[in-house]
């Protein structure tokens, strides 16, 4: 029996603020207005005195007083966030002084550039920070925050002063524990606001180590059909579907298309072409960021040590089509998918990340090892040496874990995925009935009501240009 051991960890919560009533949208960016503009101020006022030699580094700190700041912002924001803003802005100037020290001594070889102004496209970014005793957050029936605002702000509002801000919340508290210092966001092309909440938990280390399954390795698959696939040596499997977001993308891609098209001669953008590929990336980014919390979750469940993500660069050269690669490379962005896997699982969860090869994977039988026979026919793998049928893209990821842990992991059972056989049932079997399907909902993953059993029938028409025996 393992002793039992724990360590304090720290993870984020992000989730969508939905005022019902328009009044609180107002009252919010009200609230996220000033905010922005207390960091700006500071930033001029520290910028102006760093840039005139005549001025010390004391002279730079003290370019503007907190009390000339806290006199102004005060009413409006609070004492609480108004500190806890400029505590960031402090924190940002330090970062910066210890570059430039840095650069002094030699350790570093570019000057760093001091902090700039807080703007996107000319208009201030709408963002706060907010001190954990001027927020709380209720997960339950009615989610809710409440916020903790200056007494101007409320009066102008017609909120009781010793009540807060209520706004009710939207999303998938992954973390218990002591709330941190919140960030509040205001994204201006999708009119939402996004809180940021880090949460520190004493993390109990003794259950991964006591179920003996320390080497527990998971192989993630990027499939050219839109889909994430995941299996692990000890049986664990799941499949994202993200075919209705590449739909959403593929239409703004379009709509781009015809815009550009529209665009008078010698004009390669417009203002609306510009924001419709903003909104086209934050989205993707959204559901991807979304989607790497959700594994880097599973895998905790699971007691995953180490991750193999699959490499497409060479799969492409050979196979892939303009399309598949226009694909990958804008909406899977593989790169940045691979980067901020490494970021989250590496850098947050101690989970090491490889990357590593998937040529071939997913055009031999997982059951038999019968690689002429065998053909793909939209999500349905099918394989004439056995019969075996299963869903094409967890196929792939299991191949992908067989070359990947060949020699170094002992399947318990021969096979890792190895399930109870489905009794009740006659003609092929389709071994991927348990595999949890999630599919993306705008705010978060949402595991399906059922299994991956139903989907090929009706898509399996959809067969582009994968056809079957071409490598993925
Ligand atoms: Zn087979």
């Amino acid at each position: 029996m393992a002793a039992q051991t724990e360590e304090e960890r720290t993870r984020t919560n992000t989730f969508q603020l939905q005022p019902k009533e328009n009044w609180k949208r107002v009252c919010l960016i009200e609230l996220l207005d000033p905010a922005a503009a207390l960091v700006n101020i500071v930033t001029y006022h520290r910028r102006q005195a760093y840039f005139d030699d005549e001025q010390t580094r004391n002279d730079v700190w003290n370019a503007i007083t907190k009390t000339e700041i806290r006199d102004r912002f005060q009413p409006t924001l609070g004492r609480a966030i108004t500190d806890k803003l400029l505590d960031k802005c402090d924190e940002t100037w330090d970062g910066f002084f210890t570059q430039l020290d840095d650069y002094h001594d030699g350790d570093r070889e570019d000057r760093p550039s001091p902090p700039g102004y807080c703007k996107d496209g000319g208009q201030r970014v709408l963002k706060t920070v907010v001190r954990n005793d001027a927020y709380t957050v209720e997960w339950g029936e009615h989610s809710r925050i409440e916020l903790a605002l200056g007494s101007e702000l409320k009066e102008k509002y017609g909120i009781p002063f010793n009540q807060r801000l209520r706004v009710p919340i939207r999303g998938n508290p992954q973390y218990e524990g002591h709330g941190g210092r919140l960030e509040l966001v205001y994204d201006r092309s999708t009119e939402s606001f996004t809180a940021h909440q880090p949460v520190t938990f004493r993390h109990d280390t003794t259950r991964a180590a006591a179920s003996g399954d320390e080497d527990v390795v998971a192989a993630v698959d990027v499939g050219a059909n839109n889909f994430v696939a995941v299996t692990t040596t000890n049986g664990h499997q799941a499949v994202f579907d993200a075919r209705p977001l590449f739909d959403r993308f593929h239409r703004i891609t379009e709509r781009i298309a015809e815009l550009q098209s529209q665009l008078p001669d010698g004009e390669h953008s417009s203002r609306l072409i510009e924001k419709l590929y903003d909104r086209r990336r934050r989205q993707r980014d959204h559901a991807q960021d979304a989607l790497i919390r959700y594994l880097a979750r599973l895998f905790e469940e699971w007691g995953v040590g180490e991750v193999y993500v699959g490499k497409l660069d060479d799969v492409r050269e050979e196979h892939w089509s303009a399309v598949v690669n226009e694909k990958t490379d804008l909406f899977w962005a593989h790169g940045r998918f691979r980067r901020r896997m490494h970021e989250v699982l590496d850098g947050e969860c101690g989970i090491n990340v490889e990357e590593e090869s998937e040529a071939s994977t997913s055009s031999r039988c997982p059951q038999c090892g019968e690689e002429e026979s065998v053909g793909r026919n939209g999500d349905v793998f099918q394989c004439g040496g056995c019969g075996f049928e299963g869903h094409s893209d967890v196929v792939g990821s299991e191949n992908f874990l067989s070359e990947v842990v060949d020699g170094n992991v002992e399947f318990n059972t021969g096979r890792p995925m190895a399930r109870p056989a489905d009794s009740g049932q006659n003609g092929p079997e389709w071994r991927h009935r348990e595999v949890p399907r999630l599919e993306w909902d705008d705010h978060e993953w949402r595991r399906r009501g059922h299994s991956t059993k139903e989907e090929p029938a009706n898509r399996s028409t959809r067969k582009g240009n994968l056809a079957s025996g071409v490598s993925r």
